[in-house]
């Protein structure tokens, strides 16, 4: 009976030890990801298919945020449309910065319609935790 409550004894230290220190190495090893990757990711079509020259809609989502505009980038599934909601959310207007923190708490001068979408996005179920966090900060 001793040796069984040594056992366990020893498995729980065991697992708890390993716990803390794959907590304190995801907080080392953390990435910060700008939250608009996940906003643009959200508007894109989802096809996967490659056709704009990446890999997938997530690293097309990445690679407009990371040059900060649409300029030489083209989803042609999506098309203008599409490509229009990719703009919106990587520029916000002059307007939105100058009302919409007043109007409705966007901090990051969003335009309003797109702090509204962030919102509705970020449901306990969405997909992207990134949003979720951003969205709190509204
Ligand atoms: S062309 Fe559009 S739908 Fe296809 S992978 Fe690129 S972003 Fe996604």
């Amino acid at each position: 009976m001793n040796l069984i409550l040594i056992s366990m004894g020893v498995l729980g230290v065991t697992g708890l030890v390993a716990a803390v220190l794959l907590y304190i190495v995801s907080l080392i090893f953390k990435v910060e990801e700008d939250p608009r990757i996940d906003l643009v990711a959200a508007v894109l079509p989802g096809a996967n298919c490659g056709g704009c020259g990446f890999a997938g809609c997530r690293n097309f989502a990445e690679a407009c945020v990371k040059a900060g505009g649409i300029e030489g980038l083209a989803c042609p599934v999506g098309g203008d449309p599409t490509m229009e909601e990719v703009k919106k959310i990587l520029t916000p207007s002059a307007a939105a910065e100058e009302t919409a923190p007043v109007a409705s708490g966007d901090k990051k001068g969003f335009d309003p319609v797109i702090a509204e979408k962030i919102k509705a996005l970020a449901t306990p179920k969405a997909a992207f935790p990134n949003l979720i966090a951003m969205a709190q900060k509204l």
